[in-house]
């Protein structure tokens, strides 16, 4: 007989119930799904209480995400065509919960597209009229506790190119991602 947990949605706090065999979850109230690092029966209480899923997967912005240490928001996104450009502009924003200093990398955002091909954000010294009205995130920052961080990330693609996902990495050993399918 299947082993049943009740759990709270690592994002919107919503109660769900899985399987303790499976290592994949999913929230009905968000949406989002989470591939978990083992499964739900081999953890303890605490990492059952406080899910650090390696895998966030999420369809939509506005939401505040937990990725390792890091609380993250997508503010928004478009795909558009600036020029002769294929460009996705990302608006993100960081909250350091944490009561230590973390740093944050404009790299920690990748795009893949289906090909398989990732990209990283340009800078705004770079590509000044695509950051125009536009305040570049940086491309490393340290933020204190208590401190957020906002700003854009403006990628660019090659013309037929077709978005994956964009990804967010945080942490180490073992890294976790959030993947936005956009
Ligand atoms: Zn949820």
């Amino acid at each position: 007989m299947a082993n049943l947990f009740s759990l709270q949605c690592p994002t919107c706090g919503a109660s769900l119930q899985a399987d303790g065999s499976s290592k994949q979850i999913a929230c009905e109230h968000c949406g989002n799904q989470y591939l978990l690092d083992k499964e739900l029966e081999q953890m303890n209480d605490e990492q059952r209480e406080n899910l650090s899923p390696a895998v966030t997967y999420a369809n939509k912005p506005g939401q505040w995400i937990k990725v390792a240490d890091v609380d993250v928001l997508l503010h928004s996104f478009s795909e558009e065509t600036v020029g002769k450009e294929h460009v996705l502009f990302a608006e993100v924003e960081y909250l350091n919960k944490t009561s230590d200093p973390l740093n944050y990398r404009h790299d920690q955002w990748i795009v893949f597209d289906k090909a398989g091909y990732t990209y990283e954000a340009t800078m705004d010294y770079l590509h000044p009229k695509l950051y125009k009205g536009k305040i570049y995130i940086g491309r490393t920052r340290m933020l204190n506790p208590g401190m957020r961080l906002r700003g854009w990330l403006v990628f660019i693609l090659p013309p037929e190119g077709k978005i994956e996902c964009l990804q967010f990495s945080a942490g180490s050993q073992p890294i976790k991602t959030l993947e936005f399918r956009i």
